[in-house]
């Protein structure tokens, strides 16, 4: 009998090669298939008459296939197939590109259920390519269809089947991890139910129910993994930390902190004395000097006869803080290291055994940090920046490599209170809630596309002037494939060097590239090797290049405020003034509310909330992808009242039934979310 954990390629129809195309989409269990939810939906549930088709529309539409379809051959690699339809109301012709073999299906005289958007005027419509069905079938029509994300190899109708053939494998062997009661208290229907309906609904209200129920269990156990992480940190006991002069370290910086850099230094040390573990968030707008609260604490700590880590989500941002901190740092006696995915293995392996005897003081790293085989001899301190890339689960397992380090994480990304429940419910904050003197606020224009040429003459004016540009395209979709940002910023780059900037010097990263390769480009940029830097939102989070005064983001629309403004930060780090143009041809009027936020404000947090008020919080972390670990489904946003409800009733579990023992699925769900390695919660 199959359980959840079934390599997908064992459920009938799949096999090896169709596995393979699924595990580009990170499917490889059965869970995670019938897990892999449609990213919306489509009604195909009436059909229209031909006549009643509206130009530019997508409909359904039953008619018979008027006479054999004919197909001609155009060039290589392109056959049309053709074929009329009628019903009472009209004519429907309808061309399909490369799809030959329809020529033998639709039959003349049969009816079909067609599919797609229509063109044409009141009595003769067209279709292209749209989706048919014998009618009847409703396989693809006749019902709300499930629209999956997908990648190359694997399409919709792929997804689908596999999908209906994985839920039926696991019919009888879903465990339900919400308790009866739970379910009943707060009108959720049942596991098979939900599963069945958020990807076949049977209606809207089926589906609705379906999304609701699969919504409150994520946050459901999601809150409950957080309550027990807080809970068991409570428990636990380490050593304090000792009092440290902190003079020398602030005499050594090449400036005064500010006050709310002081407070929140304070705030974390204040933990690291108090005998349990710290585990603090410091927020802080985006250039408010978080790294050099963080090097107050590593400071702190290795003063303290401990070892110190700070992790950040790329290399190009470790590596910037490396050369950021490690120069600052070594005057004062502390051996720094640094680490990451591209460190040759040899270096990583002397570095391992640096750590574990004590010869570093303080790691810098990507992931690297925690992966196997590096230990520490007694890390004290684990700081996370840019922390909303890092999952909890992330910081359980760091948690498990010390004997309960303490933990600070940093983020800039400002967030009200639901949210930061979710996000951040098993840690305290600390905020910096002030930026160094002296910042010159950027200057922010938002412009229609057609500005493009004044927008290219003002980088090339800057340029002559020894400035830098940031060019950020956005991802381009394709038909519900997954973006492919390669493309775009490849393109994009290329266009730019060869028909506008011929004698600059531009260059390109992209979130595909190696780490390797990305990182000689960002070095390159900060160098000033090259003038141009097209990219996608890698250099979203904290990349420091002072000289870069202007920031130019392409189809601005398509980003949450709060993303724009994390962009914006990348500029006006240096003495120059600085500006950040936003493109954008979206004449609609929420947009334009939106950019001109920015051109309005600076203040990070204020742009948090106009981008709540505005949109809800469904984009706030802009997308999805960077949204919050683990949450496939359930919404922060829009799902306030549902977050609500799921705290609730997990407050109330954990109260009567703090082990789980009454509900072992929900324990055994809420163990294997939270950890990579399971004993990183024991
Ligand atoms: P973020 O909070 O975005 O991570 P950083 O730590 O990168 O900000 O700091 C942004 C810039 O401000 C850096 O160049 C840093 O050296 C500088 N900086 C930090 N604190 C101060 C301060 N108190 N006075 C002046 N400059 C500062
Ligand atoms: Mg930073």
């Amino acid at each position: 009998m199959a359980d959840l954990s079934t390599d997908v390629r064992y459920i009938k129809g799949i096999g090896e090669q169709r596995a393979k195309a699924l595990s580009k989409l990170g499917i490889t269990t059965l869970r995670d298939l019938i897990s892999w939810f449609p990213r919306r939906y489509e009604d195909r549930t009436q059909a229209r008459r031909i006549a009643d088709l509206v130009p530019g529309e997508a409909a359904c539409v039953a008619a018979m296939i008027a006479s054999p379809p004919t197909v001609s051959h155009i060039r290589r690699g392109l056959d049309l197939v053709k074929v009329r339809a009628v019903d009472d109301s009209g004519v429907l012709d309808v061309t399909f590109f490369n799809q030959t073999w329809l020529k033998n299906q639709l039959v003349q005289g049969g009816t079909y259920i067609f599919y797609g958007k229509a063109e044409g005027n009141l009595l003769r419509k067209t279709m292209v390519s749209p989706v048919v069905e014998r009618e009847g079938r409703r396989e693809f029509t006749g019902r709300i269809v499930p629209i999956y994300p997908l990648t190359a190899g694997v399409s919709q109708l792929i997804l689908s089947r596999s999908i209906r053939q994985g839920l039926d494998d696991c019919a009888d062997i879903l465990p339900d991890v919400l308790p009866d009661e739970v379910r009943q208290a707060h009108h959720l229907c049942r596991v098979e139910y939900a599963y069945e309906n958020i990807h076949f609904p049977e209606s809207p209200e089926a589906l609705d129910l379906a999304r609701r129920r699969l919504a409150f269990e994520e946050l459901f156990l999601f809150i409950i993994g957080l309550k027990r992480l807080r809970s068991r940190r409570e428990v636990v006991r380490v050593a304090p930390c000792g009092a440290v002069d902190m003079e020398a370290f602030y005499k050594a910086l090449p400036f005064t902190l500010t006050a709310a850099q002081r407070r929140c230094v304070e705030e974390a040390l204040s933990d690291m004395r108090s005998g349990t573990p710290m585990n603090r968030l410091c927020q802080g707008d985006v250039g408010s000097g978080k790294t050099m609260v963080a090097a107050a604490c590593v400071y702190f700590c290795v003063k303290n006869g401990r070892q110190a880590a700070l992790m950040a989500p790329t290399e190009i941002l470790v590596q910037q803080h490396y050369a950021g901190l490690a120069p600052l740092l070594e005057t004062l006696g502390i051996r720094c290291a640094l680490l990451t995915g591209s460190t040759p293995l040899k270096m990583k392996r002397s570095i391992s055994a640096q750590l574990a005897e004590g010869e570093i003081d303080f790691a810098i790293g990507t992931h690297a940090l925690i992966s196997e085989g590096v230990a520490y001899r007694d890390l004290g301190l684990v700081v996370t920046d840019e922390q909303h890339r890092f999952g909890v689960a992330q910081r359980a397992d760091l948690a498990a490599k010390g004997a309960h380090p303490h933990i600070l994480v940093m983020s800039a990304t400002p967030i009200p209170r639901t949210l930061a429940l979710i996000l951040y419910g098993d840690l305290d904050v600390s905020v910096i809630d002030q930026l160094p003197p002296g910042r010159q606020p950027i200057e922010t224009y938002a412009v229609p596309g057609s500005y493009h040429q004044r927008v290219y003459s003002f980088i090339r004016k800057l340029a002559a002037e020894g400035r830098q540009a940031y060019i950020v395209c956005p991802m381009v979709e394709e038909n519900d494939e997954l973006p492919d940002e390669r493309k775009a910023v490849t393109a994009y780059a290329k266009k730019l060097q060869s028909e506008i900037f011929p004698d600059l010097r531009v260059a390109f990263v992209h979130g595909k590239m190696k780490p390797k390769e990305k990182e000689s480009v960002m070095a390159a940029f900060a160098a000033h090797e090259t003038d141009i830097l097209v990219s996608t939102t890698v250099i979203e989070v904290g990349v420091d290049v002072p000289n870069a005064a202007v920031m130019v983001i392409e189809n601005a629309e398509r980003f949450g405020l709060s993303q724009l403004h994390q962009l914006r930060g990348r500029v006006g780090r240096g003495k120059h003034q600085s500006y950040c143009i936003l493109i954008s041809d979206n004449q609609n009027e929420e947009t334009r509310q939106r950019l001109k936020v920015m051109t309005k404000t600076a203040d990070g947090f204020k742009i948090a909330e106009e981008d709540l008020r505005l949109r809800g919080p469904g984009d706030f972390f802009g997308q999805r992808q960077h949204g919050l670990p683990g949450l496939k489904i359930a919404d922060i946003g829009c799902d306030t009242q549902l977050l609500k409800e799921a705290q609730q009733a997990a407050e109330a579990l954990l109260e009567r039934d703090p082990e789980l023992t009454t509900c072992p699925a929900a324990a055994e769900r809420v163990t294997e979310l939270f950890t990579q390695r399971a004993n990183a919660l024991n």
